[in-house]
């Protein structure tokens, strides 16, 4: 695997990319808050630098994907989402409660890690994995409101049967 190196400037300098602070704002804010989605990162950039158009954010996010310092994710549903982690294989956890997203590293490391039945004459390259589901939090809300709710029910049902 290739030295991460989540230093901004090095990021845009192994890309061929020139130095600039938008750039490096955008870089920072992902660095920061992984699978931040596109106008997450305005506001954080936009508490950097200051004044900063939504136009100047969306063109250095398109530079810096395009360039492959950036990983863009579109999970169904959501809007699409960046992070520095790129250049593995690595897929993604994804709540259906709340929209946590969580990194998984994948099972076998190269894309793509997933055999098509058929490859229809295809030169597959990469296989889109998403696990979808609920994270512990969301798991944990539920399992405690359930039980109350049981909890009361019976608390009733007594009620029910003394009079
Ligand atoms: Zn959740
Ligand atoms: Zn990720
Ligand atoms: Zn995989």
């Amino acid at each position: 695997m290739r030295e991460p190196g989540t230093e901004p400037e090095s990021i845009l300098r192994r890309c061929g990319l020139q130095v600039t602070a938008q750039r490096l704002a955008v870089l920072h804010a992902v660095v920061a808050e992984p699978h931040s989605t596109a106008e997450e990162i305005e506001q954080a950039v936009r508490t950097r630098l200051g004044a900063i158009s939504k136009q100047a954010v969306y063109d250095a996010l398109a530079a810096l994907t395009e360039r492959g310092a950036l990983r863009r994710i579109e999970p169904a549903r959501s809007p699409a989402r960046y992070e520095c982690r790129v250049g593995d294989n690595h897929h993604h956890l994804i709540c259906r409660s709340c929209g946590r997203v969580v990194d998984v590293d994948c099972a076998l490391g190269t894309a793509p890690c997933l055999e098509a039945s058929d490859d229809a004459g295809f030169e597959i390259d990469e296989a889109e994995v998403i696990y979808w589901g609920r994270c512990p939090e969301c798991v944990k809300e539920t399992t405690t409101r359930t039980a109350t709710r049981g909890m009361s029910d019976e608390r009733r049902a007594r009620i029910r049967k003394k009079q």
